[in-house]
């Protein structure tokens, strides 16, 4: 009972484990990024693409190749935000969310506001961070 957290007005459930306003933004966001990803697949799949916009004619399949990559680009991204809020709902369903992942610890209830797909806490997700810079410089 400390006064860190926001208090709700509310409180008709129990008190401990009230996910569902993370459950929420966690399907809307899983909703959205669904459709993002429908749409990238139109996208690439779209026939127009090919025909390509006219021009010289030589370098066009190099100017194709170059969005195509960067839409695959932002493809893998949003599959990995996919999964991270599916990995999120699972936890919801398991019982083990707003736990951190790496130890243990209960992940601040700030963070999951701000992150509700967050599966590690600060000091880990740090960590992680730092490791990761190397990887997505590259
Ligand atoms: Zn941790």
């Amino acid at each position: 009972m400390t006064g860190l957290t926001a208090t709700k007005p509310e409180s008709r459930n129990g008190p401990s484990t009230d996910f569902t306003q993370f459950q929420q933004s966690l399907e809307k966001e899983n909703e959205r990024l669904e459709k993002r990803l429908k749409d990238y697949d139109r996208t690439l799949k779209a026939p127009d693409r090919r025909n390509g916009g006219g021009g010289k004619g030589g370098h066009d399949a190099d100017c194709g190749a170059k969005s195509d990559h960067l839409l695959e680009q932002e493809i893998r991204i949003a599959k990995a935000a996919l999964a991270t809020v599916g990995l999120a709902l699972d936890r919801i369903k398991k019982g083990i969310y707003g736990i951190c992942q790496e130890c243990g610890d209960p992940i601040p209830k700030a963070r999951l506001i701000a992150l509700p797909s967050a599966c590690w806490c600060v000091e880990c997700q740090t960590t992680r961070e730092n490791g990761e810079k190397s990887v997505l410089l590259v």
